[in-house]
């Protein structure tokens, strides 16, 4: 067993322990990183493994060996989740995800009120938290720009410091300028989503990715290789935590990363000041790292359970949880996914990024109805005000094609919040079902 002192121990380096590392880091503190999973590099993602990433799901957690339970009330039995969408690796989730990179919308800050203002208090759910955030838009705005530009994102701006701007999303909150990079190159899904949304009146733009659609930062553009969602990049282009923040923290020379590093408790004094944490190397031994800060960034199952793992006589009920509310009201990721298919056409959905498609945000599914949309069949529409997961749900999945409308189709991912009606149409290749490692 051994015991280490640090100014900051970080545990779990994903997204966000990634960005802390190198800030707390470039700061001037010593920052320890604790990883359950192993570092991987560019190289481990070339060529590309479809049998480790895709189908087995290398760089997800295994629920198998470490299955989480979700229950919707303390009266029900708790049930395995059957996927885990997020990381278990340095970089967390950002190493294998779709690298869509949204910014609230203005509207999204004000969740509560501005459900009651448009659907009424009864809109709510009695026992929801829903609540509105303690900051605006304009308060994140710099925050943002950073981001998008120490990441390097591809898009195209529609609303520039209140100028409005066609190509772009015209309903995104003012913006002080326009990506580091322009959008990725459409491909077929986008191409008709763009031109059938136009045709529609509404305003389609290109999905904001971090993805490098041109060289920036000494990495190279995207190559459209497919292998991207589910899979590192083999040439560094999505611009992970684990390619642009890691090596920022490697050069401050204040980071240490250790690896195969399971944290199992945080540990915490009689006046009730954390004090380190316990966890698991990777020889088993059981070690401790004495530290003057904790940040847990373990996305929000891990955090959860630590917290309530870290029980002592001050706190009984498990760390930050005088509450009782450690644990509930979570919301994680969603992804609702429906594929279209052609009968006249292929679409070849399996090329370039899973992320390079359009998106519009002024789609309302208050008055949505397949006939006029005429290119929609086996859509599933779930519209709600945000933070409201069962808010209305409109099932399209087995309407009759609209007369005249061949076997055609089209995948709604929706992000719905009472003004923001964003859908992402995922368009499938073959006549017979999408191809794609089915
Ligand atoms: C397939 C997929 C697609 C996605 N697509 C998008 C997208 O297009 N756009 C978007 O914005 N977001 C997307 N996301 C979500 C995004 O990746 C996450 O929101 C983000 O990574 C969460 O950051 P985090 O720091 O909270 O957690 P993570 O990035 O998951 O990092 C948590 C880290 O903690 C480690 N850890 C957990 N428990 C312990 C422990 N006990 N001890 C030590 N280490 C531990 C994990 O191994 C992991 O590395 C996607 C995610 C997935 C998985
Ligand atoms: S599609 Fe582009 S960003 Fe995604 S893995 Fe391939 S080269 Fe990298």
């Amino acid at each position: 067993m051994a015991t280490e002192k640090t100014d900051v121990v970080i545990v779990g380096v994903g997204a966000a322990g990634g960005i802390l590392a190198a800030e707390l880091g470039k700061a001037g503190m010593k920052v320890i990183g604790l990883e359950r999973g192993p570092r991987l590099t560019t190289q481990d993602f070339d060529p590309h493994d479809e049998l480790r990433y895709f189908q087995r799901q290398d760089l997800r957690p295994n629920i198998k060996r470490q299955p989480i339970t979700w229950r919707p009330n303390a009266n029900a039995s708790a049930t395995a989740i059957p996927v885990q969408n997020y990381g278990n690796q340095a970089g967390g989730g950002t190493v294998h995800y779709g690298a869509v990179s949204w910014r609230l919308h203005e509207d999204d800050f004000r969740a509560r009120s501005h459900t009651i203002a448009r659907y009424g208090a009864p809109a709510i759910p009695e026992h929801s938290s829903l609540a509105d955030w303690p900051l605006s838009s304009a308060d994140l705005e710099p925050y943002y720009d950073r981001a998008e530009y120490e990441l390097g994102v591809s898009g195209r701006a529609g609303n520039l410091q209140g100028k409005k701007i066609d190509g772009g999303n015209v309903f995104e909150a003012p913006r002080r300028r326009d990506y580091p990079l322009p959008p990725l190159r459409l491909d077929q899904g986008a191409i008709l989503f763009e031109a059938a949304t136009r045709k529609l009146g509404y305003h389609p733009f290109s999905t904001p990715r971090a993805i490098l659609s041109e060289p920036y930062n000494d990495r190279p553009a995207c190559t459209y290789c497919g292998f991207c969602q589910a899979f590192g990049c083999h040439v560094g282009a999505k611009s992970s935590i684990l390619i642009t923040k890691l090596p920022e923290a490697d050069a401050t020379g204040n980071f240490k990363l250790i690896t195969g590093a399971m944290c199992h408790s945080v540990n915490s004094d009689n006046s009730g000041r954390v004090t380190g944490v316990g966890y698991y190397g990777p020889d088993g031994s059981n070690n401790t790292i004495e530290a003057e800060l904790v940040i847990l960034t373990t996305f929000i199952y891990d955090n959860t359970r630590l917290l309530l793992l870290s029980k002592s006589d001050t706190f009984p009920n498990g760390l930050a949880n005088s509450s009782g509310q450690v644990g509930k009201h979570l919301m994680a990721h969603m992804m609702p996914n429906v594929y279209a298919v052609f009968d006249d056409r292929h679409v070849n959905n399996y090329m370039g990024p899973s992320a390079q498609k359009h998106t519009i945000d002024d789609f309302n599914a208050d008055n949505f109805d397949h006939k006029d949309l005429g290119f929609i069949r086996g859509a599933q529409i779930s519209a709600g005000p945000a933070g409201l997961e069962g808010g209305p749900i409109a099932s399209a999945m087995n309407m009759p094609p609209p007369p005249g409308v061949p076997r055609w189709g089209a995948g709604s991912r929706t992000c719905l919040t009472p003004t923001r009606r964003s859908t992402s149409i995922l368009m499938c290749a073959t006549p017979g079902g999408c191809r794609r490692r089915a």
